[in-house]
């Protein structure tokens, strides 16, 4: 085992707390760790964090995340970035931990699907020992995959899931599912305080062009006119949250009472086919871009969405951005990336 990260890891603590003013004086400014902190949801996690007060640590290997989503973020004193593989042990003083290190898309995670079993279990692991230690309190991304193509709908947290052992896409479920293993375990048998939410597909500005889930591919298509691909006859369905509300859920499902554990589901219930999100894709864009039907990947659900009942109660969440309007922010959003990247062609052409 690679030996422990020393402490010197923590970011330099004399600019801390220099802007806590939208803490109220009932909460308590706190050192945060966030892995994954550079990817998609982890870039406007960390966001959300800092500009609520807290100090912010974002850890990552940079695999699929991007510099560019947290350039911005340096502005604040409060926020350093760590350069780390969740799959070796790290040592650094924190209250909580979010732990997010995972590539989500399945193109990502099915290209090197033993680093991402690995970085789901021992990153699970170094991760749970390391709240231990600390008396952390700490959350983990799960995923609607737990349930793998559901038998049950719509999906409910009892549901114990389909899912295939050795598929192209177990690197991924199984991974997930051990890790909430680990981290339930971890609760009893060492009293760590954990959050458990299931994310449903979610999508929105930061995520890669090239991250090869539907919403960024099919808008990235539209916008350049290339053809849109939809995977199978485009009957089967997701649910799609707008990040901004996951966001919301993960803080409210942190502030929670300490019994509470989760795994609770986070995502939005409105179910649609990929045909009708591509439908949408080629009428907000205005594009002129044609539908074309490629081969369905093997063990892709059939069918996702989530029953948010226990996020109501226990939460008091439910998102809010129906799928129009979310969709509208993040083709602005791509529609200035490509832009950007069109410019920076140029200069170098
Ligand atoms: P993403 O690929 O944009 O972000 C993942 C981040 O983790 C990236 O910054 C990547 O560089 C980093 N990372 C990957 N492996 C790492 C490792 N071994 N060590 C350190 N860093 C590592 O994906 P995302 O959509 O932002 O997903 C974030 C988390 O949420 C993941 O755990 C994912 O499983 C979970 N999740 C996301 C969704 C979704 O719809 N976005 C759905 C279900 C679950
Ligand atoms: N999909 C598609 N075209 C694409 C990318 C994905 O039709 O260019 C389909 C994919 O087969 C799946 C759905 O869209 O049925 C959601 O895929 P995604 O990779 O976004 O997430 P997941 O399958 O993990 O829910």
């Amino acid at each position: 085992m690679k030996r422990m990260r020393p402490i010197q890891n923590r970011p330099s603590i004399n600019a801390v707390f220099s802007d806590v003013r939208v803490i109220s004086s009932t909460q308590r400014a706190r050192h945060i760790l966030v892995t994954g902190g550079a990817g998609f949801l982890g870039s406007h996690l960390c966001e959300r964090l800092l500009k609520a007060g807290h100090t912010v640590i974002c850890l990552d290997n940079f695999s699929t995340g991007l510099e560019r989503n947290i350039r911005h973020l340096r502005n604040f004193e409060r926020f350093s970035v760590v350069k780390h593989d969740v799959v070796d042990p790290i040592n650094i003083e924190v209250d909580e931990i979010y732990n997010l290190a995972c590539p989500a898309s399945p193109p990502h995670y099915q290209a090197d699907p033993v680093q991402t079993m690995k970085t789901c279990v021992l990153g699970a692991l170094n991760l749970l020992e390391l709240a231990a230690r600390t008396g952390a309190r700490i959350f983990q991304a799960s995923t609607s995959e737990i349930y793998g193509d559901p038998l049950v709908h719509p999906q409910v947290e009892g549901y114990w899931g389909n899912v295939n052992s050795f598929g192209p896409r177990s690197c991924y479920d199984e991974g997930k599912r051990c890790a909430e293993t680990l981290f339930f375990d971890f609760h009893k048998k060492h009293h760590v305080e954990i959050k458990i939410v299931r994310i449903f597909n979610t999508y929105g500005p930061n995520m890669r062009p090239d991250d090869g889930r539907v919403v960024s591919n099919f808008i990235v298509q539209a916008l350049k006119g290339q053809d849109i691909t939809i995977y199978g006859d485009g009957s089967q369905t997701r649910s799609f949250c707008f990040v901004n509300d996951l966001i919301d859920g993960f803080q409210q499902m942190m502030a929670t009472e300490p019994s509470f554990t989760g795994p609770v589901n986070l995502g939005n219930p409105g179910e649609f086919t990929i045909l009708e999100l591509a439908q949408q894709v080629i009428k907000l864009t205005g594009s002129r871009s044609k539908t074309i039907y490629n081969p369905l990947p093997t063990d892709d659900p059939r069918q996702r969405r989530p029953d948010i009942s226990l996020a109501g109660q226990e939460l008091g969440w439910q998102p809010k951005i129906p799928l129009a309007i979310g969709l509208e922010k993040t083709i602005h959003y791509f529609d200035r990336l490509l832009a950007e990247q069109a410019h920076e062609l140029a200069e170098i052409a």
